[in-house]
């Protein structure tokens, strides 16, 4: 049978690393074994949908790079792939449940559990003896053709202890005692994540379910569900919730970055995707760098883990600059280049571009790195003294009354004629090249350590303004 995994979010409005990572793992699931990967929109509570959030989970997919084989803007033999658009659905399961026994109308007014609020969080279901479970089916059926408002509500009926079999965290066993007799379709007509999960995975033949462990305690429910039906359950894959830190999940509502912040942040998709891959798997070696592609070929479900991960966010950055570092010159260009966006136009944005990449671990960092490339920052000439170079600011004053008048007349303007030309002054003064090339670029920066060294700046400058700042250099030397 082919494989067939579902993405399911919920649109709230961002993509929150966890997700992005179940995500990861349906999709690995499936395609390691060339099988479908289906995108469903759990919109069914009203209350956290968030204008546009679709959109967000479509760019995101495919920014990463992974597509989808069926879904709402695609089709597919399955459809609708947007729950709120399966409302009649659920309703006539709903029903056939009542018959089957596995489930009962409820005609107790609003309780703490129909409300929307809490309703995908299935810890929030209260443990509930419902009396409307022993109202004759037949009379509860006048009762809905009278007009009466009502809920389905699960029946939990057997006793004992449930077993089921999750990838990740092996046989688990639950008490029926612990499960509560939930609503399962609400008296809008709209089914609660517990009942659209059920009949949703098993419509569209779903094979494998990857989700938080919060859902783990919930399974049985769905299980007995199954039962009812006559349906086969799908294997579990249940994956611990990526944390903050030893006792904090990871959560955008305390202020933890989402996908779009860390991408804003100047992380590549392909570096947060490689490093969530393991935040929770791993290859079974040394190996941490993959690309999509090589995910698919490397991944195997066995390899999950079930000890949460810990979001670190210095590794991430690491992953990152190895990332940048790996990217062309061409593409590091183009990336960067917004962030461009004060510098004057006769900088050479190349030349900046390919002193960057090597330095940098996200794209974030650039307008800290460039900013001295819009204005020299106020230094203090302190800064001419180095005793590695050799220098202070007489040795710096009399190297760049040296160098003005070379640079002045120089007519090939690239970086390896102006390191000769740099180191010819030197020799031809008996110095060192540290004390040319050092007050050099401290009057081209302001800064002890650049993106570059003194013959890079300037090309990256242009003629007219490594003149212009040493010149200004000379003038600060000149006036302590
Ligand atoms: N809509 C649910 C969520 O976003 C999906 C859970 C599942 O994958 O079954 O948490």
């Amino acid at each position: 049978m082919k494989t067939r995994t579902r993405f399911a979010p919920s649109p709230t409005g961002y993509m929150h690393i966890g997700n992005l990572r179940t995500a990861l793992y349906e999709y690995l699931i499936a395609k390691s074994t060339g099988g479908d990967f289906i995108l469903r929109i759990e919109d069914t509570d009203q209350k956290r949908y968030v204008e546009g959030a679709t959109d967000i989970i479509y760019k995101t997919l495919k920014r990463v790079g992974m597509d989808w084989d069926e879904g709402p803007d695609i089709g597919g033999n399955f459809g609708p792939y947007v729950q709120s658009e399966r409302k009649p659905l659920y309703a006539e399961y709903a029903h056939k449940l009542v018959e089957l026994g596995g489930a009962h109308y409820c005609f107790c007014a609003q309780k703490e559990e129909d409300k929307d609020a809490d309703e995908d969080t299935p810890e929030a279901h209260i443990k509930l003896k419902d009396p409307c479970k022993h109202i004759p089916l037949e009379e509860a059926k006048r009762r809905i053709a009278a007009g009466e408002p009502f809920v389905v509500r699960q029946n939990i009926n057997k006793k004992g202890t449930s077993i089921f079999h999750d990838v990740v965290y092996g046989d688990i066993e639950i008490d029926y005692d612990e499960l509560d007799e939930g609503v399962l379709l609400k008296s809008d007509g709209l089914p609660t994540y517990n009942f659209a999960n059920v009949i949703d995975d098993h419509l569209m033949q779903i094979t494998h379910v990857v989700r938080g462990n919060e859902y783990i305690s919930s399974t049985p429910k769905y299980n007995l569900i199954y039962e009812a039906f006559g349906w086969t359950p799908p294997v579990y894959v249940h994956v611990p919730p990526v944390m903050k830190d030893a006792q904090h999940k990871l959560s955008k509502r305390n202020g933890d970055a989402s996908f779009q912040d860390l991408v804003a942040k100047g992380y590549l998709p392909e570096a947060i995707l490689n490093y969530i891959a393991l935040l929770g798997w791993n290859p079974g070696d040394e190996r941490e760098i993959f690309s999509l592609q090589e995910l698919k070929n490397t991944f195997s479900s066995e390899r999950l883990n079930k000890s949460p991960a810990i979001f670190d966010i210095t590794k991430l950055t690491w992953m990152n600059g190895c990332y940048i570092r790996n990217l062309s010159a061409e593409d590091f260009h183009k990336l960067a280049l917004p962030y461009y966006n004060n510098l004057s136009q006769s900088i050479d944005f190349s030349a900046l571009s390919s002193v960057l990449q090597p330095r940098i671990e996200t794209l974030a960092q650039i307008p800290e790195e460039v900013a001295f490339l819009a204005e020299v920052p106020e230094y203090s000439a302190d800064l001419y003294t180095n005793k590695k170079m050799k220098t202070d600011t007489e040795v710096a004053a009399k190297a760049l009354n040296l160098v003005l008048p070379v640079l002045e007349s120089a007519t090939a303007w690239n970086n390896e004629a102006l390191f000769e030309t740099l180191k010819g002054v030197a020799t031809a003064n008996e110095m060192k090249n540290g004390q040319i090339l050092y007050p050099v670029r401290i009057a081209l920066s302001g800064k002890e350590t650049t993106p570059g060294g003194a013959t890079e700046l300037a090309c990256i400058l242009g003629k007219e303004e490594t003149l212009r700042r040493i010149h200004n250099a000379i003038n600060k030397l000149n006036n302590l």
